[in-house]
């Protein structure tokens, strides 16, 4: 599904990845752990081709293609969904026509007719019991005064609308209390499959105890530092993240 191979970013000039290499394969759940700033968001941005990230080194394939050369909406066309450490408000865009414009640019890209407005109804209804959302949240402005949670929820509306093939999912567990936590796993869990990879950046080993990763990486000044199983998670969280520092500058 994913290959990176050597990946080196600047941000302002600024080597912030530097030598990231990581294999993904179809099916997969893998849990990107590490210390604030060390680079997670940097590396799922990049891959969801967000601007002003600036690749000097290495490569990426995904699926066999050069994931790099392809714009932003071409890679969320091929199945690659980034739900935002942020995300954003759209005033004035309300999240049902939104998600309907997404869905239908996919659909049409894999060969598949339009829903028309009927079936879309039918279809979110049903998603949005996933995420356990109440139907006014969908002809609301997209995230405009939704709360953390909510918005955090929203990006897994999406993310189960979309049905992307590579799901990137940033810090979609900070702020959320214990419920909203079980909800959103919940969600992430339904979406997992044999033709899914799914890739979480926490800070937290919480998250991890409802959706069970296959692999832990841990970043560390620009580069996995350390991987391991589930129960890499659970050492960090008894033993911090110092240690992985040290053994990286040494
Ligand atoms: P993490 O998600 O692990 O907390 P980030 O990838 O957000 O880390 O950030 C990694 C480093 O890159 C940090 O030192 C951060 O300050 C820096 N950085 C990220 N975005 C920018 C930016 N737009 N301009 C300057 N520095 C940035
Ligand atoms: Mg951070
Ligand atoms: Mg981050």
């Amino acid at each position: 599904m994913l290959s990176i191979k050597n990946l080196h970013v600047n941000v302002d000039g600024k080597p912030i990845l530097k030598g990231i290499d990581l294999e993904i394969r179809s099916g997969e759940v893998h849990a990107i752990m590490g210390p604030n700033g060390s680079g997670k968001s940097t590396l799922a941005n990049v891959l969801a081709g967000r601007e002003n990230y600036e690749v000097t080194d290495g490569e990426v394939l995904y699926q066999g293609k050069n994931l790099l050369e392809l714009a932003p909406e071409e890679r969320a066309r091929e199945g690659v969904f980034l739900a935002f450490q942020y995300p954003v408000e759209i005033p004035g865009v309300s999240n049902i026509y939104l998600l309907k414009a997404a869905l239908n640019a996919v659909r049409k890209h894999r060969g598949l007719d339009e829903l028309d407005a009927m079936d879309f109804l039918a279809f979110i209804k049903e998603k949005m019991k996933l995420v356990e959302m109440k139907e006014d949240f969908i002809y609301r402005s997209v995230n405009e005064g939704f709360s953390g949670g909510e918005k955090k929820r929203n990006e897994i509306l999406q993310m189960a609308v979309l049905e992307p093939k590579l799901a990137l999912l940033d810090e979609t567990d900070s702020g959320l209390d214990i419920d909203a936590l079980k909800i959103v796993a919940n969600g992430v869990n339904a979406l997992r499959g044999p033709e899914r990879a799914i890739v979480m950046v926490t800070h937290y080993q919480r998250l991890l105890n409802y959706v069970v990763p296959d692999k832990v990486h841990v970043l560390a000044r620009g580069r996995i530092a350390k991987s391991g199983g589930k129960d890499l998670a659970l050492e960090l969280e008894r033993r911090g993240y110092g240690w992985i520092e040290s053994e990286a500058r040494a």
